[in-house]
């Protein structure tokens, strides 16, 4: 089964395409944005028209243009976040027929997937099969494409120093027969040293009309059945928001905990914040402030609409991305959502 065909971005795409024919595309990207926007999604796209034989590329119908869609083509690699257990202390070719494996899977599920729970990560073993592949010479054409999604997620570990070393080599100096391609909901968490070395490009959320008419295409009926206005205006232009499942609602429960507090006195704050853990939940914690980001943002379409001042709804957003950010450098979720909470009750939001 293929992928679910891309959808959107179109500037972005015709961009793109367009350094490709120029010759001016970088070897190494950095696709970064809001999460669940599609930015991986994006990045396979991309790999299909580097590895695309045919015209106009991608064209759709060459053989490696199907290879890349069913995900099978053996110059396409796609390392995303996994279990630890999958992964821990495989060989560099036993990790790299794991994520083939995972790959494959990804097409057989209907060609759609859901963002990467918090427990998941990009673990050293990966990091190795990566650098190893990337020095081997292309299968079927006359290149090879690598894609690291969520590269945030990258964890540090024992003997992981050297393997990321070899990463940052290879992305400062690609192969001229390889393109690296890494995405991120949370640049601000990546390393500096590998922020300095790939070229960034911004994915923007999709509009309101793109999202209602990629939740009606088949494969996306297929897998989710009808979607109702509140979800699609909860999910506010990420596609992935809505392919969540439980991990949505468990991010929405956190949300709802805070507006909740928001609402409440200085005591049910306070419960409020002890009640995070302490560190090492990123990812669910990063949900969290996305459902909490769309909350905000579907009162402020609706206030924007009506000419209502909207300033306190826009500072708020803000305030909700400034504290993403936070969460990149690794500040306690505690101290977070205290600060949030804080500055919410002065603009004024009461839960
Ligand atoms: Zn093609």
């Amino acid at each position: 089964m293929p992928l679910s065909p891309i959808f959107a971005h179109d500037a972005l795409r015709h961009r793109l395409a367009g350094a490709l024919t120029r010759g001016t595309m970088p070897g190494s990207l950095l696709l970064h944005g809001r999460r669940g926007t599609g930015k991986q999604r994006l990045a396979l796209w991309l790999g299909q028209t580097l590895l695309c034989s045919g015209a106009p590329q991608p064209c759709g119908a060459c053989q490696g243009c199907r290879y890349a869609t069913e995900l099978t083509h053996p110059d396409l690699y796609w390392f995303f976040p996994v279990p630890r257990a999958d992964i821990s202390d495989s060989s560099p070719e036993e990790a790299l027929a794991f994520m083939r494996g995972a790959m494959r899977d990804r097409a057989l599920d209907g060609g759609l997937w859901g963002p990467s729970s918090g427990s998941e990560g990009l673990f050293v073993e990966m990091i190795r099969a990566l650098v190893r592949a990337a020095a081997s010479s292309p299968a079927m054409g006359r290149r090879k494409v690598m894609i690291l999604g969520d590269a945030d997620r990258m964890i540090a570990q024992e003997g992981s120093d050297q393997a990321a070393n070899a990463l940052l080599k290879l992305l400062e100096e690609p192969l001229p027969d390889t393109t690296l391609i890494l995405t991120t909901s949370e640049p601000g968490a990546l390393l500096p040293t590998i922020r300095s070395r790939v070229v960034a490009v911004r994915v923007a959320p999709l509009t309101p009309d793109e999202l209602r008419e990629w939740a009606g295409s088949d494969a996306v009926h297929a897998r989710l059945g009808p979607v109702g206005n509140a979800l699609l205006e909860r999910a506010s232009g990420a596609p992935g928001a809505l392919l969540s499942g439980t991990a949505h609602e468990s991010a929405d429960a956190h949300a709802q905990l805070w507006l909740k507090a928001l609402r409440g006195d200085a005591a049910d704050r306070f419960i409020a914040v002890l009640s995070e853990k302490p560190a090492g939940a990123r990812g669910g914690f990063a949900d969290a402030l996305d459902a909490l980001e769309g909350v905000l943002h579907a009162r402020l379409r609706p206030s924007v609409e009506s000419g209502a001042d909207a300033t306190a709804l826009a500072k708020a957003q803000d305030a909700v991305d400034a504290a993403r950010a936070r969460t990149g450098h690794n500040v306690n979720p505690a101290l977070i959502t205290a600060q949030l909470l804080r500055e919410l009750r002065t603009l004024g939001i009461n839960g």
